[in-house]
């Protein structure tokens, strides 16, 4: 039977190109992951491909991956983070912080990464936010390839998140938490599994109960891996809140646009805060569906 296959969507982040493939219609969730945007690989010699001005966030771990390139965070807590290929930035938004991520001036013009969102459980979404910044994370060798780990160090639910390298002609095996609901999604490369060839910028749902994965590639590939235990808790996505009810959502909104403090002030980026759009009408919640 087919991989379910869910493409990532064409659109922008101001300037930049990027593929949504979370969420997507049909699957809102993998594990705890509820987000994931990849971005390049681009080239650019005087231009600032990501820059994403002072916005805020509820609910949620932001997750700042690279394969190229270096981006630039700050944050409303104060911490500047320059984040290279290797590296991590993991924000913990909790109750509310806000952030911008660019290019730096000091560049090596190229751009290649993903942005992933981890939901936080009802028990931890109103604590308190924090940065997690690593210039490494661990790398783990398996037959026919390489796992780069990019899991929060601290998460509040069971999940992975790792970066898969494929070796040419290499068949690569890596034992799977048969717990978890997994997706894999192409980055860069060529790769099959079950003997289905994948597409590029597409999300595949593993689904559950597999114990076991085998990626084969001819030229080699960079895959992402998300998982983790199904989330069973529904949440409430809206712009940049992840919340339950359309009053929580309502009353971030409302904290950021009268910049309360909440949400604090993001100091060293140069221009204004990005505005909250206007609310739509939510659909009355359906907790049956
Ligand atoms: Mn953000």
């Amino acid at each position: 039977m087919p991989l379910l296959a869910y493409p990532g969507r064409p659109t922008t982040l101001g300037d930049l190109p990027i593929w949504r493939a979370l969420p997507a219609r049909g699957r809102r969730m993998i594990g705890p992951w509820c987000f994931l945007d990849r971005y390049g690989p681009l080239s650019f010699t005087d231009a600032k491909p990501m820059d994403v001005a002072p916005h805020p966030h509820i609910g949620i771990q932001t997750v700042s991956w690279l394969l190229e390139g270096e981006i630039v965070h700050r944050d409303s807590l104060g911490f500047e983070a320059p984040l290279r290929a290797g590296g991590v930035n993991v924000m913990t938004s909790g109750r509310g912080i806000a952030h911008s991520e660019e290019t730096p001036r000091r560049n090596g013009g190229r751009l290649d990464g993903v942005q992933l969102w981890v939901a936080l459980p009802d028990a931890h979404r109103n604590g308190e936010p924090g940065l997690e910044h690593r210039k490494e994370v661990p790398v783990v060798e398996h037959r026919g390839g390489l796992a780069r780990l990019f899991t929060p160090r601290t998460h509040f639910s069971p999940m992975i998140g790792a970066d898969l390298e494929v070796h040419a002609r290499a068949t690569m095996t890596l034992p799977l938490d048969a717990s978890f609901e997994h997706g894999l999604y192409l980055l860069a490369g060529d790769a099959a599994i079950d003997d289905e060839l994948l597409a590029i910028n597409t999300l595949y749902d593993l689904g559950t109960a597999r114990s076991e994965l085998a990626i084969r590639s001819r030229d080699g590939a960079r895959l992402l891996l998300i998982g983790g235990a199904p989330f069973g808790e529904r949440v409430l996505m809206w712009w940049n809140f992840v919340a339950r009810t359309p009053e929580e959502i309502a009353a971030a909104r409302t904290a950021w646009q009268e910049e309360q403090e909440r949400f604090g002030v993001v100091r060293g980026y140069d221009g204004p805060r990005i505005p909250a759009p206007a609310l739509v009408k939510f659909a009355p919640a359906n907790p049956a569906s």
